[in-house]
């Protein structure tokens, strides 16, 4: 309705306005269940197929081959900062982490207490504005795997391609460029997204991950966090997130009613050029730091040449029902979280009014 803002915020963030209608719609009632959907056992029948759903469609959008498992599960992405080297290494195992931004480096920190994570390459020198070439890389020879962040959301530099470890497996936490564009799965041994910016509330995360890594957890491994426990219970050993994944599961159907991850990708890159455009196009008076090619196409930091009036343009967009434009607190400037669900005329109307906060500014 006219009443909802454009919400650039970086998680959680906007989802498409027709998709929550149609959950309003059916929030009361679910299909002639008699109940809503956070009402249900998620063992009786009708979750089931929401679940079934929901999963089949994800591997439809990304092309998810059979010797990968899909997971619905809980605690975040950050949960799987831990599950990850618990599942995946023993405690003496060497593994790697590129750091491109504070989200790999928290990654990074959590495995340190499970196995002996080194960092090859890190941008915090050059305030995580770049992504190196693969080719000058010194990997550790016996890797279990190699950890990466798709796209940090706090620096907005992403990852345009993929690279093959020269040892171990290729693991990404996807959580801020999920089901963006679509991407080649098979190269990955895990993928891991909170739902909560491109494909749902929050409150589930998503794991893909090839069957033949599973079941060697480590002895400490809580229950929920060895993906065995929910490999084999189909992601329902316990109580899951159950309206969270009935959630995705529209959004999935959204995606694919728009085409696919290809169409979603041109939508997304037109409005990301039309913003970075602005902002170059500027003379100066807004800047992106991000080296050029691996900016982000979901979250856009942005700074004013005259800080002193970043409070007036951040508090005038919320006037005009741009909100949540405050970059985050530990790079401060500006970001505009552009995700899946921001359409064009979001983007449209917040460079009309970069372009005349910037007229009446110089
Ligand atoms: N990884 C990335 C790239 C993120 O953007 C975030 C949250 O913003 C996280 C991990 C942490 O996710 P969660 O809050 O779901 O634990």
């Amino acid at each position: 309705s006219d009443d909802r803002v454009f919400n650039f915020a970086a998680g959680p963030a906007t989802l498409p306005a027709h998709v929550i209608k149609k959950a309003q719609d059916e929030l009361y009632e679910w299909r002639g269940s008699g109940m809503s959907v956070m009402e249900m056992s998620h063992r009786g029948k009708e979750f089931l197929s929401i679940i079934q759903k929901a999963e089949s469609d994800l591997r439809t959008l990304l092309n998810i081959p059979e010797d990968y498992a899909v997971l619905f599960l809980q605690g975040g992405a950050t949960t799987q900062f831990a599950a990850i080297p618990l599942n995946l290494c023993k405690p003496d195992d060497p593994v790697d982490y590129l750091v491109t931004g504070s989200w790999g480096d928290k990654a990074f920190k959590e495995a340190q207490k499970y196995c002996k994570p080194k960092v090859i390459w890190s941008g915090k020198s050059e305030k995580y504005t770049k992504i190196p070439s693969f080719d000058g890389l010194e990997q550790s020879p016996d890797a279990k795997y190699f950890h990466i962040c798709a796209n940090e959301t706090i620096h907005g530099v992403e990852f345009k391609d993929y690279l093959t470890p020269r040892n171990g497996i290729l693991i990404a936490d996807m959580s801020s460029n999920f089901c963006s564009k679509p991407v080649d799965v098979t190269k990955f041994g895990l993928i891991y997204a909170g739902a909560q910016k491109n494909v749902g509330p929050c409150g589930v995360t998503i794991v893909i991950v090839r069957k033949g890594l599973i079941g060697n957890a480590q002895a400490i491994t809580p229950v929920m966090l060895d993906y065995k426990t929910h490999v084999d219970n189909n992601s329902l050993y316990n109580t899951p997130p159950s309206f969270c994944i009935y959630m995705c599961g529209l959004v999935f159907e959204d995606l694919l009613a728009q085409g696919g991850l290809k169409e979603v990708e041109k939508k997304n890159k037109k409005k990301a050029e039309l913003l970075y455009n602005a902002i170059d196009e500027s003379n100066g008076f807004y800047r992106c730091p991000v080296d050029r090619s691996v900016r982000s196409l979901m979250n856009v930091p942005f700074t004013l040449e005259r800080s002193d009036v970043e409070a007036e343009f951040i508090k005038e967009a919320a006037k005009e029902k741009m909100v949540q434009l405050k970059g985050h607190r530990s790079v401060g400037g500006m970001r505009a979280s552009i995700y899946n669900a921001m359409p064009l005329a979001g983007v449209e109307k917040l460079v009309a009014f970069m372009k005349d906060f910037q007229a009446r500014h110089t």
